[in-house]
């Protein structure tokens, strides 16, 4: 008989404490839910927090409020997203707000809804589509923007020395990082003649171009990129080293056109990319200005290896390449402005940071000096140079007087 009423006892007694232990790890899920435990979340079905907007759940004063607005196609995202909120809890921080970017909209309106939420913080999770998308918004807005790079060539977050590969020394960078302001480049795309066409405005952060890179960004499979990542542009670079150069015309700051041909023009904010290379060694994003280069490769294979050795001696710190061109086959020619117009004779594909925009006949290209705030590593900050004298400039690409040998 007394072992029966204890056992009724002991029942009771479980059934109370595990319906207490269920109330009292859903309200924790409720408002952390990495606190919990992941096989708890599953069996308790605790959702992640909404990423929907509305205002943030704990708003404290002095504490601010960081948005996240990742790309949910990028593999990780999810892991990420419970490192992130773990990150803000640990700070006392209050409850982040997580947007997802949409195909429609990669990030340029989650932006805006995270601003008018009254997020003090704004980072991009993502590629540089993304932070492209983030930053049209946030170059209007004095608040600082933090980067979470999850793409394939990660062009922005490698020229801002970001710790890539190490996921909590990105976060901190983003909630406690010392604060850098850099220039934006704008892109006017003119699409068609006569008016037919809409005319579009593209911010770019790194490298803009028409012509040969853009070809070459277009060009690059999205598998490929996957297996083997940036190095897929050399195998869409490769396809279209045979076709036509380009003839265009190029004004500097409201100067004269200089017509020429070439492979491609490059406007830069920046000029790492992967690998080291450094297409345009002396691009800063803290000098208010965009350097441009027009790139020339004639006579097939040799001009090509002739101008790889140029970029190379370029990233090796050589400034005056003549000294390599033994056989005159390639140029590059640089020049610095705050605005650019290109007319091109033929439709040319056209690129921002890596991201294709198809053909357009015309493009008009500005800077918007030191608009953008970013969360850098801490003591990564330089000097703006925005005073500096204009590099001695060589005018882009003029004719040459004659071609021995046309592509
Ligand atoms: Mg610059």
């Amino acid at each position: 008989m007394i072992a029966y009423v204890l056992g009724i006892v002991a029942v009771v007694l479980a059934t109370a404490s595990l319906s207490l232990t269920v109330v009292i790890t859903r309200r924790i899920g409720s408002r952390d839910p990495v606190a919990v435990p992941r096989m708890w979340r599953r069996i308790l079905r605790i959702q992640p927090l909404a990423s929907a907007a509305g205002s943030f759940q704990t708003p404290r004063d002095g504490h601010e409020k960081i948005a996240f607005i990742a790309n949910p196609t990028k593999s990780g995202v999810e892991e990420l997203r419970e490192q992130a909120l773990r990150a803000c809890s640990i700070r006392y921080l209050p409850q982040p707000l997580w947007f997802y970017t949409t195909a429609d909209d990669p990030g340029t309106g989650q932006a805006r809804a995270a601003l008018e939420a009254g997020a003090d913080v704004v980072v991009a999770v993502g590629g540089d589509g993304t932070v492209r998308a983030v930053a049209q918004t946030m170059a209007d807005s004095d608040k600082p923007m933090g980067i979470i790079p999850m793409g394939t060539g990660n062009l922005f977050a490698r020229n801002l020395d970001l710790p890539l590969g190490d996921t909590q020394a990105i976060l901190r960078t983003v909630l406690e990082g010392a604060e850098r302001r850099a220039d934006v480049g704008w892109m006017d795309v003119h699409r068609g003649h006569n008016g037919h066409g809409e005319d579009e405005r593209h911010l770019f952060l790194v490298i803009a171009g028409a012509g040969f890179d853009a070809e070459m960004v277009a060009g690059a499979d999205d598998n490929l990129k996957k297996r083997l990542g940036w190095f897929a542009y050399f195998f869409a670079a490769i396809r279209h080293l045979g076709e036509k150069r380009m003839k265009a015309w190029v004004s500097v700051d409201g100067g004269d056109e200089i017509v020429g041909h070439m492979r491609t023009v490059l406007m830069a904010n920046i000029g790492k990319l992967p690998g080291g290379i450094q297409l345009i060694p002396d691009a800063t994003m803290d000098d208010g200005k965009i350097d441009i280069a027009t790139i020339d490769a004639r006579g097939g294979l040799v001009g090509w290896t002739e101008l790889f050795g140029q970029v190379m001696a370029q990233g090796a710190g050589l400034k005056d390449t003549r000294l390599i061109r033994v056989l005159k086959t390639s140029r590059i020619d640089h020049v610095r402005g705050t605005e650019f117009d290109i007319r091109m004779e033929q439709p040319q594909k056209v690129q921002v940071d890596g991201e294709s925009l198809g053909k357009a006949t015309g493009i008009h290209a500005f800077v918007q000096p030191a608009a953008l705030t970013l969360r850098v590593p801490q003591g990564s900050v330089p000097e703006r140079t925005d005073d500096t004298e204009q590099p001695e400039a060589t005018a882009p690409a003029p004719e040459p007087a004659e071609d021995p040998q046309p592509a």
